[in-house]
């Protein structure tokens, strides 16, 4: 990090991107593989734009061992906008959907969906704060759900399916914005996946949808043409001029990760690093958790002092140490760190310094 002089980024999103795939990225800023351009200002219907769409692709197809049943969309919008399409894209049999409600994206996404059919929340934690996941099986759900919807990852709360929910025959919604590519994922057992790129993978611009070809393709013909996944998939995501860069950052982070040696390496870094914090966290009364231990996540650590000033003062100061973004959301308030597969493992082990030293001096 010394070398170009930058932080240990905390964030939940734009967050850290590996720093091979950034010194890759401005080696080829201004003349990309001799092409005399950027990628940047490629035409999007260029042969060598093509070749680094599909590329992106297959490599991501070979991380997560895609199905040839499943399409890969790269869309824009962002995180929000699959809310949206989920159930205008989706909702289309019974006209019924169910949602876990594990946090606030996944009750947004909730709320959205309920414009559009009969929506309910199978299970919801909110009674508690959202701490905890919900335990559901097959008989929570309506058997004529259209899908089951969950956000497999809770960034704001710091929470984390453990195991994907038995629902038979209904397919089953997973918004992974936020542990994206940290971990193997049986792709088979999800209708549908999507992912906001700007959390684990690539700059912000660029929203990955993987979903199974049977559910596409079942929007009401007054559906706007940009938001059918038909459209997208129909045109391997170049119905028009696609996020080029991001997707171009995002293939460099699939190679990255593919060199790493795939998902169940990097998962094991990703493992590491997150008990280091949690060991700790576990280990003193200064700093308290939240989230039920066995539903935590491994990319966003939820802790709080109990006492917002002194949490205030923690933000400030870890700033001055180059540990930045450590605030928890405006909405729960408290500190948050953001752990993504980018996060060096030293940056984590900088951080634990760090709060060693801030509560032997505040205690
Ligand atoms: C950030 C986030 C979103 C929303 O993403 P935007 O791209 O800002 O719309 C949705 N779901 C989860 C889990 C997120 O972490």
């Amino acid at each position: 990090m010394a070398k170009y002089d930058r932080v240990y980024n905390f964030s939940a999103g734009p967050s850290m991107m590996p720093l091979p795939v950034l010194e890759e990225a401005a080696a080829e800023m201004f003349n990309y593989k001799g092409t005399g351009q950027s990628v940047m200002e490629m035409s999007h219907r260029s042969a060598e734009f093509k070749a680094i769409i599909d590329q992106a692709e297959r490599d991501l197809r070979d991380l997560l061992s895609i199905p040839d049943n499943y399409k890969v969309l790269f869309l824009q919008g962002g995180g929000t906008l699959q809310f949206s399409m989920v159930p205008i894209n989706l909702m289309n049999g019974s006209g019924k959907a169910d949602y876990i409600v594990t946090g606030n994206w996944a009750k947004k996404a909730f709320t959205e969906a309920k414009k559009f059919g009969d929506v309910r929340a199978a299970g919801s934690s909110e009674d508690a704060n959202f701490t905890y996941i919900p335990r559901l099986t097959r008989k929570d759900f309506r058997e004529d759900a259209d899908y089951v919807y969950i956000c497999y990852n809770n960034t704001i709360f710091g929470s984390h399916f453990q195991e994907i929910p038995d629902t038979g025959d209904i397919p089953l919604v997973a918004d992974m914005s936020s542990c994206f590519l940290s971990e193997e994922v049986d792709v088979s057992r999800f209708g549908m996946i999507w992912a906001g790129a700007q959390k684990n993978v690539a700059p912000a611009g660029l929203t990955i949808v993987i979903v199974r070809e049977d559910l596409i393709g079942k929007a009401p013909e007054n559906t706007p043409v940009y938001l059918d996944y038909e459209t997208h998939a129909k045109k391997d995501s170049m119905y028009n001029t696609p996020p080029c860069y991001a997707i171009y950052m995002a293939g460099l982070v699939f190679q990255y990760l593919k060199k790493l040696g795939g998902l169940s390496a990097m998962h094991e870094i990703d493992v590491r690093k997150a008990k280091k914090l949690y060991d700790y966290l576990d280990s003193t009364d200064f700093y308290k958790t939240t989230v039920r231990p066995e539903d935590r996540s491994l990319m966003n650590v939820v802790f709080v002092t109990g006492n917002p000033d002194l949490d205030k003062k923690f933000v400030a100061e870890a700033r001055e140490n180059g540990l930045i973004n450590l605030k928890g959301h405006r909405l729960i308030g408290g500190l948050r760190a953001s752990i993504y597969n980018a996060m060096p493992e030293e940056g984590v082990d900088a951080l634990i310094a760090f709060m060693k030293r801030f509560e032997e001096e505040n205690r």
